[in-house]
């Protein structure tokens, strides 16, 4: 096979370890090199997705990033605040009020810009719970690209659009380009039980290895080239999966005890297995890329998407009836997307 129309964007929320579940930055002290080195191997360039808090409490892992070769920067929310719409349950963490949301994200991107020197153009929410609020402000601060929406989770696009600014995850005419998380399967299937979490890529990736991954990659690929389109994998990774974590941590007001797939293969197994992911890939002929990188050329490809006053429809699929139907609305044609 070769995967000439396959783009790969591996991205890295540099946060506090564990999914921010503890205040520590172990993750982006040991773990940064780590990935970088695996990056540099392959010759392959990829998004930092960077919290305020983290640059303050670990600035040496934005140096480690902005030394090593033209990785992107971008911007993770100041402390890991929820800035959208829970996908999932997660008590505890609630979202700051709508009419805070300009506030926070533009004292995050000031921060990210005073620390790093370059200013960001790309955004991630805080586990994929982005808002329309969220997507307006970024907008208005000048952000390019948005990559929250978890296609695994919300089930209806799995190439870029442009959002409305009624809804952030329906088509519209804002020009922050939204750039789906790779939802494998899952995109396809009936939003059913709860598991959706644990089917998504990024922690297969990590709980069954490269191959089980590869195999979901070679799937959306074959549905997109059917398709006439180009098959596009986002992958949201992050720091702490490169140090191997405890299962259980202790804080003043409780014990807090991960299930496997929070932290399971944590540490040497993750740098192996992001090798294999990389290797394999590249061997097929796939297209690595910076979110910034990506999204100019997208839009460069689509360029009437917005003169017309519509998104880049072609290419946008429908929400498919079963797993493995990924019809297009319009059935449209390719984006022309190389
Ligand atoms: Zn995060």
């Amino acid at each position: 096979m070769n995967c000439r129309d396959l783009h790969i964007l591996l991205s890295f929320d540099m946060e506090s370890d564990i999914g921010s579940w503890t205040d520590e930055y172990v993750g982006c002290a040991k773990g940064t090199g780590r990935i970088l080195e695996v990056l540099d191997r392959y010759d392959v360039l990829s998004t930092f997705f960077f919290t305020g808090d983290a640059l303050l409490n670990c600035p040496e892992s934005a140096c480690e990033v902005l030394a090593a070769a033209r990785h992107e920067i971008g911007c993770h929310t100041l402390h890991h605040e929820s800035v959208g719409n829970p996908s999932f349950r997660c008590p505890g963490v609630q979202p700051v009020l709508p009419e805070e949301v300009p506030n926070r994200i533009a004292k995050a991107t000031e921060m990210v810009e005073a620390k790093t020197g370059t200013r960001p153009i790309s955004f991630r929410a805080p586990r994929g719970w982005a808002s329309t609020e969220a997507l307006r402000t970024l907008q208005e601060l000048g952000y390019v690209a948005d990559s929250s929406y978890m296609a695994a989770c919300h089930r209806q696009h799995t190439l870029p659009y442009y959002p409305s600014a009624k809804d952030w995850t329906q088509p519209g005419d804002l020009t922050v380009l939204e750039v789906p998380l790779f939802g494998g399967d899952m995109a396809y299937g009936e939003r059913d039980a709860d598991n959706w979490l644990e089917e998504d890529p990024w922690i297969t990736l990590r709980l069954k290895g490269a191959e089980a991954v590869l195999e979901m990659i070679w799937r959306e690929h074959d549905r997109q080239q059917k398709q006439g389109n180009p098959a596009l994998a986002c992958f949201y990774l992050h720091p702490w999966e490169y140090v191997e974590m405890p299962q259980t941590i202790t804080t003043d007001e409780c014990r807090i005890e991960f299930h496997d797939l929070i932290c399971k293969n944590t540490g040497d197994a993750s740098v192996r297995t992001l090798d294999a992911l990389i290797a394999a890939l590249k061997a097929e002929g796939a297209q690595f890329h910076t979110i910034r990188d990506f999204t100019e050329m997208w839009k460069g490809r689509v360029p009437d998407a917005h003169a017309s006053g519509h998104p880049p429809a072609r290419g946008v699929p429908s929400r498919p009836k079963s797993r493995g139907e990924g019809a297009l609305a319009d059935g449209s044609t390719r984006t022309g997307l190389k």
